[in-house]
């Protein structure tokens, strides 16, 4: 759906006149003594501020992801861009998000940390998109909806026309966040960002990419939303190591390649060994690099396995999640580990 920015931002972001860094002020051009940012002369590479708008970073992340530059913002992980869509769009204590339920938890803390109604609405029971529901959670305080597709801790990718009569009949921002998409064969959303003015995909080098510790999140969004986030993001929000590790990870494209194809191998032998367990009530359908799976006794069969040193994630409390374990696909030993402790287990 088109949208009216301008009604949607909040008035002080929009009226907002940005901090000009001297990076900004200086950008271009053949100077090479700097003496306007009050840095040290010492300790090349470090001494200078990175590029506040990392042009040479978004240049290869486009190449990777076939999505412009000017329509790609990065920050210190998704979890940046998740907090600046809420400050940018929400006004405290009067708008609200939607988001399905259960997803990734940063989304409600974020909104809480902003002191935004968050309203949860619920999956249907196989973990499945009803449209229909969520929007009639929206009301006219509604600014953002999330969705995240795969899912966390589900696994399951939303159903893409469901998300598609979302994009088409709410007038706020949609966010959908494909943090996994990298293990699963279904179309990815940033590649419609054209047809969706509202939308914001959310992406990060945090899974697929084997890069957690760097902290390099990106959103994909129309060149007017990636602006407004430039404008309230920090001036230097990502570090210089951080964008150096990130064009070196990017140039082992075809290694990080090999790796997604080993966990997607792992993932089809683990969860069919692990599906026929004595402890295993259900394995679900997973489109990512984890599997969520009901099992007898999910609290005793955690701590049992903290015993052997395996850590996975215990879900039991979430909505929907009755006994359920998150397990995150590991290499084939880590795998085995976890096959080989849960067979000694006795129930
Ligand atoms: C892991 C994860 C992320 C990644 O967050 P970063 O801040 O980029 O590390 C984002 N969204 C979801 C749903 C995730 O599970």
């Amino acid at each position: 759906m088109s949208i009216d920015l301008k009604r949607l931002v909040r008035q002080n972001i929009w009226n907002l006149k940005p901090y000009s860094c001297a990076r900004t002020e200086y950008s271009q051009g053949s100077a090479t003594v700097f003496l306007d940012a009050n840095e040290s002369p010492y300790n090349n590479p470090n001494n200078r501020y990175p590029d506040p708008l990392q042009r040479e970073l978004k240049a290869a992340i486009a190449r990777v992801k076939g999505v412009a530059e000017e329509c790609t913002f990065l920050g210190n992980g998704s979890d940046e861009a998740i907090d600046l869509v809420l400050r940018i769009f929400c006004e405290p204590r009067r708008d609200n998000v939607v988001a399905i339920s259960p997803t990734y938890g940063m989304y409600e803390v974020c909104a809480h940390i902003n002191d935004v109604e968050y309203r949860p609405v619920r999956l249907n029971d196989d973990f499945s998109l009803n449209a229909g529901r969520l929007l009639s959670a929206t009301d006219s305080h509604t600014k953002v909806i999330f969705l995240c597709s795969p899912n966390n801790p589900t696994g399951n990718c939303l159903e893409r026309e469901q998300v598609e009569r979302i994009l088409e009949r709410f007038g706020g921002i949609v966010v959908v966040d494909e943090a996994y998409s990298d293990f699963s064969t279904e179309r990815p959303f940033r590649k419609d960002l054209r047809e969706h003015p509202n939308m914001v995909v959310l992406n990060t080098m945090s899974k697929a990419w084997a890069s957690a510790a760097i902290r390099l999140g990106m959103a994909f969004a129309s060149e007017e939303i990636v602006e407004l986030m430039n404008r309230v993001k920090y001036p230097y929000n990502v570090s210089l190591p951080t964008q150096k590790e990130a064009l070196a990870m990017l140039r082992r494209g075809p290694q990080v390649g090999i790796w997604i194809g080993s966990i997607l191998s792992e993932r089809r032998s683990l969860t069919e060994a692990f599906s026929i367990l004595p402890l295993c009530e259900k394995v679900f359908p997973t489109d990512a690099n984890f599997f969520l799976a009901r099992v007898s006794d999910a609290r005793k069969i955690y701590d049992y396995l903290i015993s052997c040193g395996i850590v996975v994630r215990d879900r039991s409390r979430v909505e929907l999640c009755p006994g359920a374990l998150r397990i995150t696909i590991g290499t084939p030993d880590e795998n085995n580990a976890l096959l080989g402790a849960l067979r000694q287990y006795k129930g």
